[in-house]
């Protein structure tokens, strides 16, 4: 048999967790045909010698919602070696929508996921109302890897309960039959599940809690119980656990009427250091029981990035740099050297001035340089404070400095979630319990103070080889978090293996050069909306249905990248067919 491509003679890592061996891998019609000394031909040959091969990452976190309708190109995503992302996590999303809605889907979006509302004005089509419209919206658009969509329980709300939805009112029997035959008919248009939030750390851009926040457990459990009859669908969630008993048993509800499984997202809350400990232990407790309940974890914390250019800067507290803000960052570096201007803005700084201090921007002992390549386990001693104390300098002085370097590009790192003990030792932890599942990326959004798209990267570079502040992982055990289990998570099982049968989604990687640049602010949204975009390293080949989409973080041109509609098949049995 003629092959369309082999990948010849890299070490395998084939998803399963066993040990790489060398192998070659067959490619054909977008499936892998077979993996091992191959004989046969090909239309094309890459030589993968001294290089990894795995399985095409899976990202069940991320938010792509509006740019996967305006954009063939998934990045940051695509850039780390990412093959299939599923978008419209934590409840929000852009269907169903009457059209009088449109504005409040775009303050929901631009609050709670902090993607410019301009972009989103500009970029969004609207040209469907329903979710399965949206779908076939998005179906139109070919991609560069794969993209699965969930629906949302936010625009859910308010399509079935207009005004009163958005208002946090409680929903009538009726209303919640509604939005659990919405739910349900997505779900078998091809949404992979349905998805809510619960937490006050999720704002609309008017400052609103959102819609899904306090619902009650009748209309949750409502819509999972309706999910759960066509047979298929995940349940996603995140909470702030208000009263953890309570919540809890709302979770445990929602899984069992449904019969499906359900994540919810897990960090170390720096408030609460130990809490994740508890959620852990209930969510064991509910797979004992028979229920399918799984943590979202993190691969390292979830920090903030600020800088002159970023959504987040810590000089905007001072009225006299204000004019400022809206230059060209280079200009801005350019005048703020300035010794008197120095001066005075570090002196409104400092002082208690008209601006509410916010804990976030005064946490010097939290700050971080984040360097390039960036390092995401910074020691305690490497703070902006410890550095200024070290230098014997005062640490806002310091601080300015440090953000006008690299002509004012520069960003400063403030993990806030998962640091709480200075190292990711918990992220280790979390990462090998058996009830988790690796998350929480939210590619595509928070555009401008968060880039946590690579945590692929992270995953397998930080903790499979360059981990130095405690244990890391096996390599292939990482692969098979970041490409089987997160898959198999979301009901994805033609991928995440290199077997014969699954579809060919895969990677060669440089060993030595896996990694990553720092962020970098990019004005390529629409409307010229800026968002944070980081590069991957090492990815000599990323691959998707056979056919190569990135060689060294270039795009090819080819969109072989599909919408996937609803959970897929073991990938072994499709060999049989
Ligand atoms: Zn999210």
């Amino acid at each position: 048999m003629d092959l369309d491509l082999i990948v010849k003679g890299g070490t395998v890592l084939d998803g399963t967790g066993a040990p790489g061996r060398t192998a070659d891998v067959g490619i054909k019609d977008g499936r892998i045909v077979e993996v091992g000394a191959i004989g046969a031909s090909a239309t094309t040959t890459i030589d993968a010698d001294g290089a990894l091969v795995t399985p095409g990452f899976v990202d069940i976190h991320t938010h792509y919602d509006g740019q996967a309708s305006w954009d063939s190109q998934l990045a940051p995503s695509a850039l780390h070696g990412v093959t299939t992302v599923v978008m419209s996590n934590c409840g929000v999303g852009f269907a169903p929508v009457h059209p009088g809605d449109h504005d409040r889907l775009i303050e929901l979006m631009e609050g709670v996921e902090d993607i410019p509302g301009a972009a989103l004005h500009e970029g969004l089509a609207w040209d469907w109302e329903s979710f399965p419209d949206y779908l076939d919206a998005i179906e139109r658009r070919p991609h560069d890897i794969d993209v699965a969509a969930q629906v949302p329980h936010g625009p859910v709300r308010l399509y079935v309960m207009g005004e009163r939805g958005a208002n946090r009112e409680p929903a009538t029997p009726e209303e919640i039959a509604e939005m659990g035959r919405i739910a349900a008919e997505a779900v078998r248009a091809g949404a992979l599940g349905f998805t809510t939030s619960r937490t006050l750390n999720h704002r609309t851009s008017k400052g609103e809690p959102t819609p899904t926040l306090t619902a009650a457990r009748e209309e949750l459990v409502g819509i999972a119980t309706a999910v759960g009859a066509t047979g298929q669908g995940v349940l996603q969630l995140i909470t702030d656990f208000p009263d953890f008993k309570t919540e809890f048993e709302t979770l445990r509800q929602m899984a069992r009427a449904s019969g499906r499984p359900l994540s919810v997202s897990l960090t170390q809350v720096h408030g609460n250091t130990e809490h994740w400990r508890t959620i852990l232990d209930a969510i064991t407790a509910a797979n004992e029981e028979g229920l399918t309940m799984r943590a979202q974890v993190a691969a390292r914390g979830i920090g903030i990035l600020l800088g002159l250019q970023a959504s987040i800067n810590p000089l905007m507290r001072a009225p006299s740099y204000r004019p400022f803000a809206t230059l060209a960052v280079a200009e801005q570096a350019h005048l703020l050297a300035d010794p008197e201007l120095k001066r005075t803005i570090l002196a409104e700084y400092g002082g208690s001035g008209p601006v509410k201090r916010r804990p976030m921007l005064d946490a010097l002992d939290k700050l971080f340089v984040l360097g390039d390549p960036p390092d995401y386990e910074p020691d305690p001693a490497d703070s902006v404070e410890a550095m200024a104390a070290r230098a014997g300098r005062d640490a806002a002085d310091l601080l300015y400095d440090l953000l006008l370097a690299d002509e004012g590009r520069a960003l400063l790192y403030m993990p806030v979630f998962n640091y709480a003990d200075g190292n990711l030792d918990a992220v280790g932890e979390m990462l090998e319990h058996p009830y988790t599942i690796p998350g929480l990326g939210d590619g595509g959004a928070h555009v401008g103070t968060i880039c946590d798209g690579s945590f692929p990267t992270t995953m397998i570079a930080h903790w499979g080889r360059d981990r130095r502040r405690g244990p890391t992982f096996e390599m292939p055990w990482l692969v098979k978090r970041q490409a089987r289990d997160t898959a198999h998570a979301v009901g994805l099982d033609d991928r995440g293996l290199l077997q014969p049968g699954y579809k060919a989604d895969l990677n060669v990687i440089d060993p030595d050069r896996l990694g990553m640049r720092a962020p970098r602010m990019a004005f390529d949204l629409p409307a010229g909306g800026k968002r944070l975009v980081q590069p991957g390293t090492g990815y000599v080949h990323t691959i998707v249905s056979g056919q190569p989409v990135y060689a060294d973080g270039v795009p090819t041109g080819a969109l072989p990248g599909r919408l996937v509609r609803g959970a897929q098949t073991d990938g072994a049995q499709g060999q049989n067919q």
